[in-house]
């Protein structure tokens, strides 16, 4: 198969939206038939792999290997987040998995520059961080809501550029990706919000205040994912109205940060043999 990564890349400068039907699966072949029960089987058979690397990627670290791991998931409202958290981490073992959100900034952040709190957020070395939103909002709903004066925002591409590079040299290895519905799909899901009492607590009125501002939105999106998608920390653009096919593809995508990373068990810093001599001898 193709490096799915190369399919979903976000080339600098190129990228354009609305050029990317949100209900295409790309690398899934087309004249699978059963494309949905196949790639539910794949999530299933990848998360538990990717489950397997986290015990040497954190054991390496107690040794001070710097290697962590970051999926950081940007999205419309009803994107997909949750869901793609909820299953790329379901072999996970919850104890080297750190899981952050981000809403408004509360008044400590905001006295801070807007990079201070992700950077408190990120993954230690040897484990698996995931953002559900992140420092993209500071030149997406903070430009959209013009919440800072332009030349604010402008600067933050760069900012933001610096600040990623700086981690990926100490040891940061970083999925970027943005989960890509259509208005439509998003319609769908608010009504399906709206009918259903326990999906009442996701529902925001203000989310229809952001709906229309859809345009201006994806104009964000694409300068964000255009101007911060780097050779070290490249942006992935994921197809997301399927939800199977969007799952299928995030958990490729975290599967191949591992493999990059190729987390190994550190070798003993003490004598096996004689260890396990000493041991024998008291028993
Ligand atoms: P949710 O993900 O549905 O819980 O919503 C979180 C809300 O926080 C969204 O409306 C975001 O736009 C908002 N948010 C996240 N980061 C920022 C930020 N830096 N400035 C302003 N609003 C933000
Ligand atoms: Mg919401």
């Amino acid at each position: 198969m193709t490096d799915l990564r190369e399919l979903l890349v976000a080339e600098p400068g190129k990228v354009r939206l609305a050029e990317i039907d949100p209900r295409s699966t790309p690398g899934l072949k087309s004249n699978k038939r059963d494309a949905k029960d196949w790639s539910r089987a794949e999530v299933a058979r990848i998360t538990a792999k990717l489950g397997s690397y986290q015990e040497p990627l954190y054991a390496a670290a107690k040794k001070g290997a710097p290697d962590r791991i970051l999926l950081l998931l940007q999205a419309m409202d009803c994107g997909g987040k949750d869901g793609t958290v909820r299953s790329v981490l379901t072999g996970s073992n919850p104890a080297g998995v750190k899981v952050v959100s981000f809403g408004p900034p509360t008044e400590e952040e905001r006295a801070h520059d807007f990079l201070w709190r992700v950077e408190r957020a990120l993954p230690p070395p040897g484990y698996l961080g995931v953002f559900n939103r992140s420092h993209y909002e500071d030149v997406l709903v903070v430009r959209v809501h013009e919440l800072v004066p332009p030349e604010t925002w402008q600067e933050r591409y760069e900012q933001i550029n610096a600040f990623e590079a700086a981690q990926v040299a100490s040891g940061l290895t970083v999925v970027k990706v943005m989960l890509h519905i259509s208005k439509e799909e998003q319609a769908a899901r608010l009504l399906a919000r709206l009918a259903d009492p326990t999906k009442f607590w996701k529902y925001n009125p203000g989310d229809l205040a952001e709906r229309a501002r859809w345009d201006d939105y994806q104009v964000a999106y694409e300068d964000a994912i255009n101007r911060c998608s780097t050779p070290q920390a490249p942006w992935y653009v994921v197809p997301a109205d399927r939800k199977w096919y969007r799952n299928w593809a995030v958990a490729n995508l975290l599967l191949a940060a591992f493999e990059k990373v190729d987390p190994q068990y550190p070798v003993p810093d003490f004598d096996v043999a004689a260890e396990r001599a000493k041991l024998a001898a008291t028993i």
